[in-house]
């Protein structure tokens, strides 16, 4: 083929070649021997044995081979030599898409193990960039950078609804300890402390917020979290798109800068921490005059210096650690989590192979949001799994909220039984809460979440009748009247007879599924604001949340849920205030025999 007949985008994908090659790029390109020693540091290669598309080194041929043809003498003179090769079709680009975005997710492991100092997955991220440039990606890759550009973060939560989570998590945490001043604060000038957090925990985990507000409060410190520019997430490290990258981050330096904040605290994420404290700043051509630190370190430093007491006989259950990549790879993170883990809980057990060497959850470089390739994680994700089975361990901690979401996939689908939990959770439930501090009874809290959900209804949606049963108990426990549904058709009945405040709905059910039963909620003229909350066991479906044209589901929950957990997501969606906690219904009273 000669040059008139390649597509019009494989021509820019190499056009744009030019640009990405750096010192850094040009040597792992230029360096491999083809010696394999980086072949069984990949968890796809050990998930798929035999097959030689998985390995590092022929995955990285696949760029290498027009890197060579295009930029490289030895390609151009003696292609047949170097196997050089040049890119003509969208077919192939597609290919590649394959190769780059599904499988590999960027862990830098085979990097760790090659004697040349080959790093693939810079390289296979700079091929992801060129695939993006001209349109080629998975259709979840798209739509979280269209929110994370459109919206400001990679979930699409609006302003209002992450300042509405503040509010109620400040009442939340002002009752508990008593004190007016037990708050978040947003938008303080001047403060020490700037908090960032990862779009999840006001989505999904907001008691990951209200922890760190626990500590940040009990520690005395000085802090804020800013109203806009708070996502320290950067899809741009996945996808490759530097533009997004520097876009991102700027938000986030400008917000700081605007605010005084004399130093940007990073919550638990190993792609933000990375992102945001080592790359960012070149993305975005931006020179940071501001310290950055992990909420890992802060947390280390607040008890080393006595600011705050910690007690770990509170955590007595076995916890492991899992490494994520980026924070252990790519930063060295990996001393402080287990000093911190060392203090807060009894039974600590280590997971081998570990630190730098561990493997990836499998979820990293964006894969949670690449539906196409779940089952092709899952595979890949064996070799985890055995490594988390032999720890014995209940608890599996991770410093990523990345990694929170690929090890709970992968404990589900290999049926281990184990929980998944962040430092902030165990260090607040270490807490010991000093005497000057008013603090309600312990029976208060009990005896005032009885009604939170008192004058609002519920339909819960499963096909699994034991399920049902549990979520109904917890929500008629806590005041809510119920109404179950055991399929799509009895869901969409019971809903317009009783017009539910919410519905919870499954979405993997034998007939009508859970997907088809929300698109018709939302197309029912008369249902359509019903908010819609997903709890289900098959995490990889929330790419049912970002489809459009329909509204977004107001919550997703993964399976198993606690009690918590769902009534937190549940208040969250009602936006029930914590005024509403104090009346005792009837209901709830007498069912508690009081
Ligand atoms: S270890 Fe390094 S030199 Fe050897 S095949 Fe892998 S990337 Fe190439
Ligand atoms: S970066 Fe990780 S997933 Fe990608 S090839 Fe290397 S070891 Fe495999």
């Amino acid at each position: 083929m000669n040059n008139s007949s390649r597509s019009y985008k494989a021509q820019r994908v190499i056009d744009r070649m030019d640009k990405k090659l750096n010192r850094q790029m040009l040597t792992s390109l230029l360096a491999c021997v083809h010696c394999g020693m980086c072949t069984d540091a990949c968890h796809y290669v050990l998930a798929n044995p035999g097959d030689p598309t998985y390995a590092p080194s022929y995955k990285a041929d696949q760029i290498r081979k027009f890197f060579k043809r295009h930029y490289d003498w030895t390609g151009r003179v003696l292609p047949w030599w170097v196997k050089a090769k040049s890119l003509y079709t969208d077919e192939e680009l597609e290919e590649l898409k394959d190769t780059v975005f599904g499988k590999c997710t960027n862990c830098r492991r085979c990097t760790l193990n090659c004697p040349m100092g080959v790093d693939y997955a810079t390289f296979n991220r700079m091929a992801r960039g060129l695939l993006v440039s001209v349109g080629i990606m998975p259709e979840g890759v798209a739509v979280v950078s269209k929110d994370q550009w459109e919206i400001g973060n990679q979930m699409g939560v609006l302003k209002e609804d992450y300042i509405d989570t503040l509010e109620w998590l400040s009442d939340e945490l002002e009752e508990e300890f008593g004190d007016p001043r037990a708050r978040i604060p947003i938008d303080l000038e001047n403060a020490n402390i700037v908090y960032s957090i990862n779009p999840r925990e006001v989505k999904y985990d907001p008691r990951t917020i209200s922890d760190a507000a626990r500590i940040f409060y009990l520690a005395g410190e000085s802090w804020t979290m800013p109203s806009e520019g708070w996502d320290m997430t950067n899809f741009g490290l996945f996808s490759g798109d530097d533009d997004l990258g520097g876009a991102v981050g700027r938000r986030l330096f400008e917000k700081v800068s605007e605010l005084g904040g004399k130093k940007l605290v990073i919550s638990e994420c190993g792609h933000g921490y990375r992102s945001t404290r080592c790359e960012a700043q070149n993305w975005a051509g931006w020179d940071v005059d501001f310290e950055m630190e992990s909420s890992v370190i802060t947390m280390l430093r607040y008890i080393s210096e006595g600011r705050i007491t910690v007690d770990k006989s509170k955590n007595q259950s076995p916890v492991t650690f899992h490494d994520s990549c980026n924070n252990a790879r790519s930063c060295g993170l990996t001393e402080e989590p287990r000093q911190l883990l060392n203090l807060v809980v009894e039974d600590f057990r280590e997971m081998y192979p570990n630190r730098a060497e561990n493997y990836c959850c499998t979820g990293g470089g964006g894969a949670m949001s690449m539906s196409e390739y779940t089952p092709r994680r899952l595979k890949s994700a064996k070799i985890k799994a055995d490594q988390l089975k032999a720890t014995g361990a209940e608890y599996v901690c991770t410093s990523c909220h990345n990694c929170v979401d690929g090890l709970t996939d992968l404990i589900r689908h290999y049926k281990l039984g184990m929980k998944v939990t962040q430092l902030v959770n165990l260090v607040a439930e270490a807490l010991v809460v000093p005497e000057v501090v008013a603090v309600p009874s312990v029976e208060i809290p009990e005896v005032a979440a009885a009604g939170v959900l008192a004058g609002h209804s519920v339909l819960v949606v499963d096909d699994e009748p034991d399920f049902v049963v549990y979520v109904s108990t917890l929500l008629e426990d806590n005041g809510a009247a119920v109404h179950r549904a055991f399929s799509g058709e009895e869901a969409l009945r019971l809903a317009a007879e009783h017009q539910p405040d919410l519905i919870t709905l499954d979405i993997s059910m034998p007939g009508m599924s859970g997907q088809e039963v929300f698109e018709r909620l939302r197309e029912d003229k008369s249902l359509r604001e019903v908010p819609i909350c997903i709890i289900t066991g098959q995490p990889e479906l929330r790419k049912l949340i970002y489809d459009r044209p329909h509204r977004a589901p107001e919550g997703f929950l993964s399976k198993p849920i606690d009690e918590e957990q769902l009534i937190l997501n549940v208040r969250k969606v009602l936006k029930i205030p914590h005024e509403k906690e104090s009346p005792k219904t009837e209901s709830s009273e007498a069912k508690k025999g009081v």
